[in-house]
Order: structure tokens, then sequence, then C-alpha cells
């Protein structure tokens, strides 16, 4: 019979769209599997960001503290000083920290310069990959100015901040750190100069900090795409 064969389509139908749906939550993690969640506790979010370098002491510095602490990094580095000092770039690397692209010379964007903006960038990534052997994908340009077409024109990802702690102009290493931990919340991306003694003082405490109330310093590639 006709209707016969249609309720048994309807019933097939239901059945499937509870399958799709029980799926759906169990990769969200939200039905019990054995008596407990597939939801692991997850530590909230930072990461620590490092512009200018590398510098041959301070940022050596600073890698010995991060990796007493299991932080890991990203480092925004200007192809010149990539290029006076590889061994630096090569122990961020095999550390696990991230490397991005500062410019070559630190240059300021501007409607006049959008060549040799592009040809300092491109320069730089060469100078990063021909050390890591790693394609650059991430930039932060300095001073903050940047134009969206050259995302797609050179296959890159701009990684600007939300916490700013000025401390190229402030070197009171306290001053630097309360400003960091008291603003710092998930998900931020915190920016420091790996070019003076107290930011590295300031890097540490603020890590020591912040880790205590239960933040994970991750990479702002896992800010941005996780
Ligand atoms: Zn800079």
């Amino acid at each position: 019979m006709n209707w016969i064969k249609k309720i048994k389509s309807c019933i097939i139908l239901l059945l499937l769209l509870a399958a799709v749906l029980a799926i759906g939550y169990w990769k969200q993690g939200k039905l019990p599997v054995f008596g407990k969640t597939l939801e692991e506790p997850m530590g909230k979010k930072v990461a620590l960001t490092f512009d200018d370098g590398p510098h041959p002491y301070y940022t050596e510095q600073l890698l010995d503290g991060l990796k007493k602490r299991g932080v890991k990094a990203t480092f925004f580095v200007t192809g010149e000083h990539a290029s006076l000092h590889p061994e630096v770039i090569e122990r961020m690397n095999e550390e696990g920290h991230l490397i991005g692209n500062h410019t070559y010379s630190h240059i300021q964007l501007k409607s006049s310069n959008r060549e040799k903006f592009k040809e300092e960038l491109i320069k730089t990534n060469e100078i990063i990959e021909g050390i890591t052997g790693k394609e650059v994908v991430f930039v932060r340009p300095p001073y903050g100015t940047w134009d969206k077409s050259f995302e797609a024109e050179l296959n890159m990802i701009p990684v600007l901040w939300t916490v700013d702690p000025l401390d190229w102009c402030s070197k009171n290493v306290a001053c630097v750190v309360d400003k960091v931990v008291n603003k710092t919340k998930e998900n931020d991306i915190i920016l420091m100069h790996d070019y003076y003694e107290s930011t590295v003082t300031a890097a540490f405490e603020i890590v020591d900090q912040l880790q205590k109330e239960g933040y994970e310093f991750v990479t702002v590639e896992e800010i941005l795409f996780d």
C-alpha cells in the first residue's frame, strides 16, 4: 500500500536525521563517551609577540627563559637583523617559535612607497625561508600600516596586537608588567620588542604571573586559527 511506504520513508528519514544530530553533538564533545565527556580542559590562550629583532644578546636571553618556562612565542623579525644573526633565527625555529616578517629595514608603508614596501616583504621572506626552510605566512607591518591587497598578492596574513605596554619607551619593568598583566584576557596578542634588557626581564615576569592565572602561551597561529 502506498501510504505504508510513505510512513516507512518518513521513519527512515527521521532516523537518519537523529543519527546526524547525534554525530554532531558527539563531535562537539557534548555527549558522554564511556562515562567521561570528550571536552578537554583547555588553558586560556594568549600570545607573546616580539618585534624588531633578532638582537644578538637580548633575544638569546629571552629564548633561554622562554624555553625554561615552556613558552612558545612569535617573533616578527626584520630581514636586516635576520641576515646579521641567522643563528638566532635558526634557534627560534628549532625551539618551536613562530617567525614572521617585519619588513627588511623597518619601513613604514606610505602611498608613495608601496612597491618598495612589497619588495622588502619579499626579500625578508626569502632571508627567513633561506634559514629555516619554512614558508613565511605572517607579517606585522611596522607601525600597523597595511594595504589589504598585499594579502592576496603575497599570500600573507597581517597580525596586529591587542595589548601594547609601550615597552620600547618605558624601561620601567614593573610598569610594563603591570600594564600587560592587568589588561590581558583570553586570546590576546601582546606586543613587545626583544631589543631591550628591560623587555626580557618584563617578559619573564609576565609569563610567570599569567601562567599562575592559568594562561597558556601559544603562537599567533594558534590564536588566529584554533
Ligand atoms: Zn617594529
